[in-house]
């Protein structure tokens, strides 16, 4: 008997999410120093966590004996005052991750179904496997959301939409207008999870008030985390603002200890600390600039990015090398970026904006992998 052909069908088809090869992992597989590999793969911020968070987190350690705030009572009351949403409107997350999960499922089951868009960040299909809902992957425009594609796609069995916005891998970004128009047209008994975990990163002629779009659209949940422009990747914590219906049936789902009381207090810091969120913004502009034309200069193609990081093409056909001949060059010399063969990407590679240095190191040893070949 083999006890695995019990668990569901829908489960023992799930492809396991990849994630970016860790610092360690590198420098064990390749003998090099984990001081000197420069780690491009995760979207993280290159500038670490904030000062303050880090106070709090030391602060905290004291009460590490106790179980955490299971209501995040403090984190909730800030965000509340930062975005005028209600407490009961807002649920907090193990890394905004969780409240994908918890949206799926709240509403996701077999028979049901959920779109997203092709090239869209891969944990929406996991989410929606794993409750044996069904995938609708809608066609992408310029590797970007093509949101009258995704609300055409849209069944009677659909319960939810994921909207990545900017989008992880691509970048590419759907203008507020766009998106208001996209929500005028979803049934109001489908979820459109709306994730801007690089909403932080836009420019500012580019921003928009989702939270504003809360009272009109009851079927609005918009997702946040504390990984990116924040700094706290490592301590999991997210969020969702989200009407007080919705947000009582994922309470319902939630783990009732889901983050952490270091990840509580450190993110409430993080929140505050608004100098580490200026220079976090200003690092990555200055470094996105640098990065464009860095490849500009080497020839290579790039999709325009609205987040922390950037795409790049590599012409299989071309005089140039292939993105995994790239991937596995880059990494011979201490680079760790993210090949992109999962998302249907496989002439691209995802690179993380990093400090002035780190991009400076990658786009060198770019150089010399692309005149090597
Ligand atoms: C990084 C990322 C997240 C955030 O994940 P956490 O679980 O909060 O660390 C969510 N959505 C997208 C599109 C992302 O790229």
């Amino acid at each position: 008997m083999d006890l695995c052909e019990f668990s569901p069908d829908y489960v023992r088809a799930i492809a396991p999410y990849q994630p970016g090869k860790p610092i360690s992992e590198v420098a064990r597989e390749l003998g090099l120093d984990e001081a000197k590999i420069v780690k491009l793969a995760s979207n993280e911020n290159p500038l670490g966590l904030s000062p303050r968070a880090r106070a709090a987190i030391e602060r905290e350690i004291a009460e590490l004996g106790r179980y955490p705030d299971g209501n995040a009572f403090e984190l909730k009351a800030a965000l509340s005052a930062r975005y005028r949403v209600a407490p009961e409107r807002i649920v907090v997350g193990n890394g905004s991750n969780d409240l994908l999960e918890m949206v799926a499922s709240a509403f996701l089951a077999p028979g049901r179904a959920a779109v997203y868009s092709r090239h869209a960040f891969a944990v929406y299909p996991l989410a929606i496997q794993a409750r044996g809902a069904r995938s609708i992957v809608a066609p992408a425009r310029e590797y970007g959301h093509d949101l009258e594609a995704m609300a055409a796609a849209i069944t009677p069995e659909t319960r939810v939409v994921f909207v990545a916005n900017p989008n992880n891998p691509t970048g590419t970004f759907a203008p507020g207008e766009a998106i208001e128009r996209f929500l005028a047209r979803v049934p109001p008994a489908v979820v459109v999870v709306l994730d801007e975990a690089y909403n932080e990163y836009l420019p500012v002629a580019a921003r928009y008030d989702s939270v504003r779009w809360l009272d009109a659209h009851a079927n609005l949940v918009v997702v946040r985390t504390f990984s990116k422009i924040y700094g706290l990747a490592g301590l999991r914590v997210g969020f969702g603002l989200m009407h007080a219906g919705v947000a009582d049936l994922l309470n319902r789902v939630r783990q009732p200890f889901n983050v952490n009381n270091l990840a509580l207090a450190a993110a409430r810091a993080a929140l505050e600390d608004r100098e580490f969120i200026e220079r976090s913004f200003q690092t990555n502009a200055a470094g996105m600039r640098q990065l464009e034309d860095g490849l500009r200069r080497l020839g290579l193609a790039f999709i325009a990015s609205f987040g922390n990081f950037i795409c790049v093409r590599f012409e299989p056909d071309a005089r140039g090398p292939s993105a995994g001949r790239v991937f596995e060059g880059l990494l011979q010399r201490g680079v760790i970026v993210r090949p992109l063969g999962g998302y249907e990407m496989p002439d691209h590679l995802r690179v993380t904006v990093g400090t002035r240095e780190e991009n400076a190191l990658f786009l060198d040893a770019l150089a010399a992998v692309l005149a090597r070949r």
